[in-house]
């Protein structure tokens, strides 16, 4: 028996060794990865690229500490600042780190105010996190069960409704912040519409209050564009990335502008691994190669064309409730649990993730090509079409 302790349900699967949107299990069979690690390795497995660059770092140094300064981890932040509009950079090593970072922030500036118990609005079916604070602004009572009492100071409102927002300005003085994933990953590929979107921007605005995006999931490109909140042209004061950010070396940041930056001083906030010199090239790579190999407008067309041929492969099918997603994240929701149709997909060489019970999640490698998109959709639409005639 294994001495793992029992967090994951693991399918009975391990895998040798990648190349592209390809990987291969300890017994030589083959997979399409149309899943990334859920959204991390986002230039595919084994690119010549980022390997190269990881090994010629490993061999220089892995790490000093934030006791002293990085070249590499300033050059990130630059970057990261430039292509997000954003002021500064705090470097972590997960998307819950990213987001208690976040949290932290958010209470601080609450507490500069004079507001000495400040709340954060958060949205139903949202996914921030396992840490106590993240796990509380998370939105799903069942991985909250068993853990509390639950940090306070959250107060929930169901996603794309501006009025339950408003309605709270108008009560609660207490808050001080709205934090939103622009599309939910975990809760099943729902999408922040732009009205929604500009609706929060200006609300925080009349109130004073920040707007934290959690782009953990939906940053990096994954959408189409750089950031999530890019497509209806807001900006946060707050934007959070992790899983994508390092292509697959575990690298989290926190990122800020406006009235959010220069707030945490020496001593506030700080991370013994984050940003180290390892983590920090990684990151620095993925992005140049992202930028280079022109993997954004990729995402873009590759995605819409995944959803366009899946919406034809399945039209007329009884069960599909809805196509949808934003770039290389998709989601396919059926009227019912389709759980099983994740090794149904290992059967078929073919790796997907459900999330939310009954949505068929797609998070494939920004580097996914045309015809691997067609690939995908002749066998997913089989699974899917089998699985909703049984
Ligand atoms: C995965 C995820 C997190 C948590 O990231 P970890 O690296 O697992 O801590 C937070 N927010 C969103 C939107 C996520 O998808």
């Amino acid at each position: 028996m294994s001495h793992l302790m029992n967090t994951y349900a693991r399918l009975p699967v391990a895998f040798s060794h990648g190349n592209g949107s390809w990987i291969t299990d300890t017994k030589g069979k083959v997979y399409l990865d149309a899943l990334s690690g859920i959204a991390v390795s986002t230039l595919g497995h084994n690119h010549p690229e980022l390997v190269a660059a990881i090994a010629a770092q490993a061999g220089r140094l892995l790490h000093t500490s934030n006791l002293y300064r990085m070249p590499q981890q300033e050059l990130l932040a630059d970057k990261l600042s430039a292509l997000a509009g954003m002021d500064e950079v705090f470097f972590c090593n997960s998307g819950c780190e990213a987001n208690e970072a976040a949290i932290k922030l958010a209470r601080f500036f609450g507490h500069q105010q004079g507001i000495d118990s400040p709340a954060i609005i958060v949205m139903e079916k949202a996914f921030h996190g396992r840490t106590m604070a993240t796990l509380s602004a998370t939105g799903n009572r069942k991985t909250q069960a068993g853990f509390e009492p639950l940090v306070s100071g959250f107060v929930r409102v169901t996603y794309n409704d501006l009025e339950a927002v408003r309605a709270i300005a108008e009560h609660n003085k207490n808050v001080v912040a709205v934090m939103i994933e622009i599309v939910q990953g975990e809760g099943g590929i729902n999408i922040a519409n732009v009205e929604f979107q500009r609706g929060l921007r200006q609300i925080c605005d009349e109130n004073g209050w920040l707007l934290i995006c959690d782009e953990v999931q939906c940053g990096m490109g994954r959408t189409g564009t750089w950031f999530g909140f890019q497509h209806a042209g807001i900006r946060p004061d707050v934007v959070t990335l992790a899983k994508g950010l390092g292509g697959g070396v575990p690298v989290g940041a926190c990122l800020t502008s406006g009235k959010a930056a220069g707030l945490f001083k020496p001593g506030n906030h700080g991370s013994t691994f984050g940003g180290n010199q390892l983590a920090t090239t990684a990151a620095l790579t993925t992005i140049e190669v992202i930028e280079k190999d022109q993997l954004i407008a990729n995402a873009e067309a590759v995605g819409r064309a995944i959803r366009e041929d899946l919406a034809l492969a399945l039209s007329g099918t009884s069960g599909i409730v809805e196509i949808r997603g934003q770039g290389l994240m998709i989601g396919i929701e059926l009227d019912r649990p389709c759980g099983e149709l994740v090794t149904r997909g290992l059967d078929a060489g073919l790796l997907i993730n459900v999330t939310a019970d009954k949505v068929v999640r797609l998070l494939p490698p920004l580097t996914f090509s045309a015809e691997e998109g067609r690939e995908l959709v002749a066998r997913l639409s089989v699974l899917i079409r089998d699985f909703l005639a049984a």
